[in-house]
Parts: structure tokens; C-alpha cells; sequence
């Protein structure tokens, strides 16, 4: 199948091709008739699937096939997303896309000021990207009216529910129009997204790209056992000997990060360091970086590295593993991406062996085992080294706390506006 048997307005058809793609992926397939259609939908899909266009291209399609007075420029369109990262990535893939076409977009998100976001919305906006804390911020001051609204997009649902936002999402979906068309993306299909969609959506086609927790198949994935006091010297050892670039690495804990951000760099590996405690310029540069290739690697927490958006990433290395093992499967879909090769390099030391049993349970195999000589896993686990209190897991991105503070910061990468004005 090709895009241009979509049927999608020549405007967007051109835009597409301009990005180089002729063949849909299958959530695209699947998920752009279906939204053409005027249908809901549920969409069972990670991020890298072509998830985004998979809405995005029949969403700009059905604006502009019923265009509104101009006089009425309240938002049409609202797409909740957890994290700014990925707000601000769906927007631009709207601009991408809607590039050829009179629409204006607007991202909202919090930790920058809320003023230029006011200016933009004043100024009219047809396609909303949104975290939940700063639309509701938005709502309370009036400065967004949500009474226009023909779809709804909530992407990344499930991320959404760890993350705490489901009574902000409530009351976002309390002030939408009854009559619209919903939408729902989400990596994983448990029974609170089930619910959750049960209350959203009316007679929805379900789209199904990514089985349940089954990893994907372009991945390798390899367990390196060693012993926790190895690790640093053992991923050191891997980047001098496998020629390593572009390289996402995991850490539980922000700190963990930063600190093993620290040593690469000290051994001359180009690292930095994206959590929820770094600014969003910090983390946009660090972004910005790493897919420029100037960066080696970047260490990530879970909930920094959703949403992030890297091509055909090739390497994921779990420094450590998460200690919920879905998350295992999100953090290895970062790589091997729309068919490409990659490969997944988990660091397992004694105390994570039970994590590791959770995982293969979860994707249903056995990951094989790798030994490097000099860094063979001693028969019983040395003693841990006393540890230093861990701070609280909030002030994670896009959670509620980072969401609302963090008010005025003039001049900050508030907004990405799209489209030429045409009014
Ligand atoms: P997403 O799942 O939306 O995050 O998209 C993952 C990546 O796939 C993005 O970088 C897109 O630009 C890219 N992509 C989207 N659609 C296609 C396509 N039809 N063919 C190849 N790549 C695509």
C-alpha cells in the first residue's frame, strides 16, 4: 500500500512525500482510514510504530475538509500528551505535515511561562498539543476555550495513568463537546486503560500493531551478567571495544544518571544526562545534541526517555533494569525503530536476577546470556556499599509537580507555532 492510495488531501500527500516516506507503516494503514472515517479508535501501539502520523494525516485531512468561520478560532483539535518532550514532538510533526496548509498549532506544557501561551491561544489555534497540569492551568484562567472541540487525541494513555494523570484527564474530558471524535493511543492494554477507554470511546475500531508486551522482533536483545561494582568499568569497556554511537542508556534514578553521565565523560565518552530535574532547555540541547550525533550517549530515566523520538535509534543499554518490567519493553522500543536493526545490551548483576525473571515472563523468552572475560559475575554478590538516602520519585517531566511550577521563564522554548496566518 502507498500513501497516495489514502486518499489524503494533495497539500498533506505533498508533505508526506517531502519527508521522504511512500509507504504507510501498519498503524498507519490501519489507523488513518479508520480516522477518516470519523471513527474512534483504539490504537495498541508504541512509540516508533509511526504512531503520530498515524493521527496526525487524517486529523489535518478532516480539518481542512470542514473548515470553520474564522471568526470562531477556538481549538478543534486536542491532543493530551504526558511528557513536554513528546508534546512538543507531536507538534512538530503537525507543522511537518500541515506544513502546506492554513492550520496553526500550538504546544502547552508546563515549566515555561504561561504568558506567550495565552498571547498564542488569543491569537487562534486550531490544533492543541497539551500536557494535562498546564491545560488545566489554562482552563482555570480562561485563557483556553475547549467548547470547539471535535477530536480528541489522548497519546501515550498508559504513561499518562503511571503518571498519575487520570483525574486531571477526567476533568479535561468533563469540559469537551459530547459530540467528537475520540481517539486513544497507548503502549500497553491493561485493565485501567480498558476501563478508561470503555468511558471514552463510542464503538471504536480497535487498531493493534503492537502485541501485548511482545518486544519487537528487528531487536536483539543480551544480558550481560556481571557484579554491580563492575558495571561502570564493564560499560566503559563496551563503548572502547563495540565502537558505540548514539547510545541510550537507562539509570533508575536521576542522580544514578547523573552520575554515570559523570564517568563516560570523564572517560572521554561524550555523555549527558535527561530527567526530570534538569531544565526543559538543559534537556532540549541534551536532545538536540545526541541526535546531531555530537553526543556518544545519553543516560535516561524511564519517564525522561518516553516520548523521546530518535530514528533508528541502534543501540539501548540497560545500566540497570527498571523494577517494573513493562517498562523493559518501552525502553528497548526505542530501538530497532520501522524496521530497523537494534540491539539491547542489559547489564544484570546479582539483586536484579529477580527483575530479570519478571521481564522474561512478561516478553515470554529467554534473553541470551552473555559472559565478557574480566567481567564474569562472582558466585555470590559482594556486600553493598552503604547508600545514600534517595530522594523522592516526583519532579519527574511532565508530572504534575514540574507540570504547574516553574512559572515565568521569559523567552523559553514556550510555543511552536505552524502554518502561515491565513485570517
Ligand atoms: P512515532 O511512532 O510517531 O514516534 O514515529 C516514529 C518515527 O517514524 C518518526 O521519526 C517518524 O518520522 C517515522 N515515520 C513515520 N511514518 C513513517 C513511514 N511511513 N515510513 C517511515 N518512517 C516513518
Amino acid at each position: 500500500m502507498l500513501f497516495s492510495e489514502l486518499g489524503l488531501k494533495a497539500e498533506i500527500q505533498r508533505a508526506v512525500t517531502e519527508e521522504g516516506y511512500d509507504t504507510p507503516t501498519p498503524i498507519q494503514q490501519q489507523a488513518i482510514p479508520a480516522v477518516l472515517a470519523g471513527h474512534d479508535l483504539m490504537a495498541t501501539a508504541q512509540t516508533g510504530t509511526g504512531k503520530t502520523a498515524g493521527f496526525t494525516l487524517p486529523i489535518l485531512h478532516r480539518l481542512v475538509s470542514n473548515p470553520r468561520e474564522r471568526a470562531a478560532r477556538r481549538p478543534r483539535v486536542l491532543v493530551l500528551a504526558p511528557t513536554r518532550e513528546l508534546a512538543i514532538q507531536v507538534e512538530e510533526s503537525v507543522r511537518t505535515y500541515g506544513k502546506h496548509l492554513p492550520i496553526e498549532s500550538l504546544a502547552v506544557f508546563g515549566g515555561v511561562g504561561i504568558n506567550p501561551q495565552i498571547a498564542s491561544l488569543r491569537r487562534g489555534v486550531d490544533i492543541l498539543v497539551a500536557t494535562p497540569g498546564r491545560l488545566l492551568d489554562h482552563v482555570q484562567q480562561k485563557t483556553v476555550d475547549l467548547g470547539g472541540i471535535d477530536i480528541f487525541v489522548l497519546d501515550e494513555a498508559d504513561r499518562m495513568l503511571d503518571m498519575g494523570f487520570i483525574r486531571d484527564i477526567r476533568k479535561i474530558i468533563a469540559l469537551l463537546p459530547k459530540a467528537r471524535q475520540n481517539l486513544l493511543f497507548s503502549a500497553t492494554f491493561s485493565p485501567e486503560i480498558r476501563e478508561l477507554a470503555a468511558g471514552l470511546l463510542r464503538q471504536p475500531v480497535s487498531v493493534d500493531v503492537a502485541p501485548r508486551n511482545t518486544a519487537a522482533e528487528t531487536v536483539t536483545q543480551k544480558v550481560i551478567e556481571t557484579n554491580r561494582e563492575q558495571k561502570k568499568d564493564l560499560l566503559k569497556h563496551l563503548f572502547a571495544t563495540r565502537g558505540l554511537h548514539q547510545v541510550l542508556v537507562f539509570a533508575r534514578t536521576k542522580h544514578g544518571a547523573d552520575a554515570l553521565a559523570r564517568t563516560l565523560d570523564k572517560a572521554g565518552i561524550k555523555a549527558a544526562a535527561i530527567h526530570g530535574d534538569k531544565s526543559q532547555g538543559a534537556r532540549t540541547r541534551s536532545l538536540g545534541d545526541f541526535k546531531a550525533g555530537k553526543l556518544t550517549a545519553l543516560v535516561a530515566t524511564d519517564i525522561a526517555a518516553r516520548g523521546i523520538d530518535i530514528d533508528a535509534l541502534p543501540w539501548v543499554i540497560n545500566y540497570e533494569l527498571p523494577n517494573v518490567a513493562e517498562d523493559y519493553v518501552h525502553r528497548i522500543g526505542r530501538t530497532g525503530r520501522a524496521g530497523m536493526a537494534g540491539e539491547a545490551i542489559s547489564l544484570v548483576c546479582h539483586d536484579e536476577r529477580g527483575n530479570l525473571k519478571d521481564i522474561e515472563k512478561l516478553i515470554k523468552r529467554n534473553i541470551e546470556r552473555v559472559v565478557i572475560p574480566g567481567f564474569e559475575p562472582a558466585a555470590v554478590a559482594a556486600p553493598r556499599p552503604p547508600q545514600p538516602p534517595r530522594p523522592p520519585r516526583s519532579g519527574q517531566p511532565g508530572g504534575r509537580a514540574p507540570d504547574r511550577k516553574g512559572a515565568a521563564q521569559p523567552g523559553g522554548p514556550a510555543q511552536h507555532r505552524s502554518g502561515s496566518r491565513h485570517r
